[in-house]
């Protein structure tokens, strides 16, 4: 079944110039996907809860599918989480088994079509797959697909045909994990799934593991799993961390507990470097420690790199604060709060008003003139992308008073795009693909520039270089990508590909 969403005039960004040029000058993240098999508790609310906790990794859409037996129930719509569902809607959605997915469009256009979980029906039921992550082989599998006489796509999605490629392997007389691990094996590319089957739910991550999830546990008797792209995912219900899934594995939740099964014949971690650096939440758990203690450890390589003399330390909040922080433990300038952001603001269809439009950042950021006024400002940012909010927040800074103004940067220059999962532009729309250091001061108006070193980057991890993908920053794509798709975005290197 299908609950349909109410009827929804909210307008399609890609429709529209201005809500295009609003786009926040920051890589966007794909997905949060998060999945549950208990029998005995409201799997729907906890599910709405994991993605409500998961919002910061998509903001445009939101969806929910569970499984009472062989009966689904789809809802979805575009929104946040909170926009999307109320009691209601969260009611009429019983089951044992829940799915979820909070989206941000990387392929396919932002339209509830599109949002996700898809669910397709196969000969042993329905299934519910929710996907984090950018397949860089999307178009050979849909040939692939329409050569076995699979043509009914409802979306434009990749995510769908996983889906697909999953029930056509179901249709030829696989069970559940067969037709799973024969559809994987036609997958390249970044994905970590959540798929849920009246059976059981299972947690798959590509063989690089480039896209993060994680496994919790709920109550111990009986014990119920929890999966989640990330562990505040699991903290907001209360759910134990329990482990990773693996790069390369499947783990299988059903009544009988949780299976594991390694279905890559050659993992090679490569997760995504920038999870840690910007992505994920600051107190959700990688690699053992908070996501926050690396970046207090980023901004402290910073300020060996790259200090200089200054009055105070401050963010582009929240995300550059952790950074900051550290940036001030190690060079020993206090660290203050110099910009206030409007932590309500979030996405907005409504346009601007010209004179707003004028003012610039102030909808999101507003500076402290008291803060800021006479003194000389080291100001920490956790990356760079387009350069166009940079120079808008350094003009309020000088506005409000400051004298100089320094930008330390906890990423290195992003020159490459990203082909797996996360929104980063064509490569002629990354300022760092085009200009020296030195030029990207002078156009966002600092007195001075500094990124992090890559080297650096990789010593704050505390971990293998070779375990990330870091390509961004490097050029070098640890999945190959077709070259086809390199031309769709790397057009400053086609000479190259
Ligand atoms: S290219 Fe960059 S954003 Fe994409 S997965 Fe690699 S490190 Fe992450």
């Amino acid at each position: 079944m299908i609950l349909q969403p109410p009827h929804s005039s909210t307008p399609n960004p890609a429709e529209s110039d201005q809500i295009i040029s609003q786009r926040p000058d920051k890589p966007e993240e794909a997905c949060g996907v998060f999945g549950i098999y208990a029998p005995d508790e409201d799997v729907a609310k906890l599910t709405y809860f994991g993605l409500f906790a998961l919002q910061h990794r998509g903001q445009e859409s939101a969806g929910i599918a569970t499984f009472e037996g062989e009966q689904v129930r789809l809802y979805k719509n575009m929104g946040l989480v909170s926009q999307v569902f109320n009691e209601d809607i969260l009611n009429q959605m019983p089951g044992t088994i829940a799915v979820g997915h909070t989206r941000y469009s990387t392929t396919g256009s932002s339209r509830v079509v599109n949002a996700q979980p898809a669910v397709v029906n196969t000969r042993l039921g329905s299934l519910a797959l929710a996907h984090n992550g950018n397949l860089v082989n999307a178009s050979e599998l849909r040939t692939h697909l329409e050569n076995r006489n699979y043509n009914e796509f409802l979306t434009t999605t990749d995510s769908e045909m996983i889906a697909i490629a999953i029930g056509a392997e179901v249709d030829q007389g696989k069970d559940w994990l067969e037709a799973a691990i024969s559809a994987f094996n036609l997958c390249e590319g970044a994905y970590s799934l959540v798929i849920g089957t009246p059976e059981g739910v299972m947690g798959v991550r590509d063989p690089h593991g480039v896209r993060p999830l994680v496994i919790g546990t709920l109550g111990t008797n009986p014990m119920r799993y929890v999966l989640a792209s990330e562990t505040c995912g699991l903290d907001i219900i209360g759910a134990e961390y329990l482990r990773d899934v693996e790069p390369g594995e499947l783990v299988w939740i059903t009544e009988a507990g949780m299976a594991s099964f390694h279905w890559s014949q050659k993992p090679q971690r490569k997760l995504c470097i920038f999870e840690m650096i910007y992505f994920a939440r600051p107190d959700s758990v990688m690699q053992d420690e908070s996501i926050y203690s690396y970046r207090l450890r980023l901004g402290r390589q910073l300020a060996k790199e790259a200090a200089t003399d200054a009055d105070i330390v401050i963010a582009v909040p929240d995300s550059g604060v952790p950074a900051a922080i550290g940036f001030s433990q190690e060079s020993g300038i206090p660290y203050a709060e110099g910009l206030i952001k409007n932590r309500y603001v979030g996405r907005t269809f409504i346009q601007p008003t010209q004179s707003m439009r004028e003012s610039g950042i102030r909808m999101k950021l507003n500076p402290l003139k008291d803060v800021l006024a006479g003194k000389r400002v080291i100001i920490v940012d956790d990356s760079i992308v387009r350069g166009t909010t940079s120079r808008k927040i350094v003009k309020a800074l000088r506005d409000a008073g400051a004298t100089e103004v320094h930008m330390r940067v906890s990423a290195p220059p992003v020159t490459h795009p990203c082909f797996y999962g996360i929104d980063t532009d064509s490569q002629d729309q990354l300022i760092a693909a085009t200009k020296s250091v030195e030029e990207i001061a002078e156009q966002i108006g600092v007195d001075s520039l500094a990124y992090v070193s890559w080297d650096g980057m990789m010593l704050a991890t505390q971990d293998n270089a070779n375990t990330f993908c870091s390509a961004c920053f490097t050029g070098d794509y640890p999945i190959p990508v077709p070259e086809r798709l390199k031309r769709s975005k790397l057009m400053l290197e086609e000479a190259k590909v």
